[in-house]
């Protein structure tokens, strides 16, 4: 049906108002907010490109949050999960609950794009002196979201139902020894006293080009988790191996055995699952057999019952295999526990598509392959129904595929991401609260 027809349709049953569903066209309250607030996005967005801050020590950032929140008329509370920021908006007419979530942390990198508003910061990163740079565009995410909150608060009077609007630090994962990110957000009670019917974030990516949105339904970015394995063995003297315990020997037939974990024990056909080894440690001396061998490396999984069956299984392999060897084994897999699938809500999604489809245009949405890697946004989609999409980054005619990659010191973001980024939050938004939970 073409959407000419959808919306005479619409418009005969009298239901041009409020419709039930996603609109099938961008609002144009949202392309006069857009509109208005493009300049100011992108001032935000570059002042925070040059003043890039790591993980849990966003106060530059968060204080600029809150400073435009209050400015705004909200009342934001601070310090959470040490600098996130949260503020509720409460619309003038009943309505559904929802959550719209920016990350605000950037990353060790030393920027390299020769960008006039280029960072020059830098920061103390694992007692080393390191450049700092949003080579991940959580920069991008947080003006974005700052947008969105005054495009909203503009319609307060006619908006149905509230909007708790989050602004989490450290998602990249804090510093070691510390809490942070979402799920820190979380244990501090964020969705406790506000529990949203639904949550949304987005995220820029080079993958896609400006003015493409991708989503995908269900399983989106991978769970990620990492494992440490000790094999004691008994040290002897490499000419004499059958004096001791040789954990070399050992951890080589762990790490062999290891692959069929994957390839022979889980169903790939389904969802793929990696499993990698990243480090191994052991020995000193081309004629001492060591006592000990530490493997680490992590695990990707779509599926929280396979994520489970893995972690049983390599755990298994590495016991097993040790003991066939007669070395013993510490086997913690995981050894910290990782980042959950970030699973998309296969009803809201199929929901929202129009919304996004509205913004962006016929053709430019896109259906994003199942991503490696791990957002913690995922906490939140555990706990309500959830939509993270994504927004082009790499400039039209640039090949994505060969455009530096979020998280490189060239990660560029074409800016009229963030008008796009800006449209398709409100869109989504508004959608939902007009549309009922
Ligand atoms: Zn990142
Ligand atoms: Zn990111």
């Amino acid at each position: 049906m073409s959407r000419l027809l959808l919306l005479s349709c619409a418009l005969a049953l009298g239901l041009s108002t409020h419709p039930v569903h996603a609109q099938a066209s961008q609002r144009a309250e949202v392309a006069d907010a857009a509109q208005r607030l493009q300049d100011k996005v992108v001032e935000w967005r570059r002042d925070l490109h040059q003043h890039p801050e790591l993980g849990n020590r966003e106060t530059r950032t968060a204080a600029l949050v809150a400073a435009h929140l209050r400015a705004l008329g909200l009342e934001p509370e601070t310090g959470i999960a040490t600098t996130g920021v949260t503020a509720v908006l409460k619309g003038g007419r009943p309505g559904p609950r929802i959550a719209l979530r920016a990350d605000m942390d950037a990353l060790p990198v030393t920027e390299a794009t020769g960008l006039p508003f280029a960072s020059r910061a830098t920061a103390t990163f694992n007692g080393e002196t390191v450049g700092v740079m949003h080579a991940c565009g959580h920069d991008a995410h947080t003006s974005i979201l700052m947008g969105v909150a005054e495009a909203l608060v503009a319609m307060r009077d006619e908006l149905p139902g509230e909007v708790l609007f989050v602004f989490q630090p450290a998602e990249e994962g804090p510093p070691d020894g510390e809490q942070g990110g979402a799920e820190e957000m979380l244990a501090q009670g964020i969705f406790k006293d506000f529990r949203p019917d639904a949550v949304f974030g987005l995220h820029v990516f080079s993958t896609l080009n400006a003015g493409q949105l991708g989503v995908r339904s269900g399983p989106t970015m991978a769970a990620s988790d990492r494992f440490n394995i000790v094999v004691q063995g008994r040290q002897t003297h490499g000419s004499r191996p059958w004096g001791g315990v040789d954990p070399i020997v050992a951890a080589a037939d762990i790490i062999g055995t290891a692959q069929t974990v994957v390839s022979r024990r889980q169903d790939i056909s389904r969802l793929p699952v990696v499993l990698s080894f990243g480090a191994i440690r052991g020995g000193v001396r081309f004629n001492i057999i060591p006592d000990r061998v530490e493997l680490v490396g992590t695990i990707r999984t779509f599926d929280e019952g396979m994520r489970e069956a893995v972690f049983a299984d390599l755990a298994n392999v590495a016991e097993k295999v040790a003991a066939a060897h007669g070395a013993t084994v510490v086997a913690k897999v995981p050894d910290i526990e990782g980042t959950p699938v970030t699973a998309n809500d296969p009803a809201l999604t199929a929901r929202m598509r129009p919304s996004l489809e509205a913004v962006a245009g016929t053709g430019n949405l896109v259906d994003m392959p199942l991503n490696m890697g791990a957002e913690d946004f995922s906490y939140y989609a555990r706990e309500v129904p959830a939509v993270f999409f994504f927004v082009g980054a790499t400039p039209a005619g640039q090949d994505p595929a060969k455009a530096p990659s979020n998280h490189s010191p060239q990660f560029f973001l074409d800016e009229s991401a963030l008008d796009l980024g800006l449209r398709a939050m409100l869109q989504l938004s508004l959608d939902y609260l007009h549309g009922g939970s």
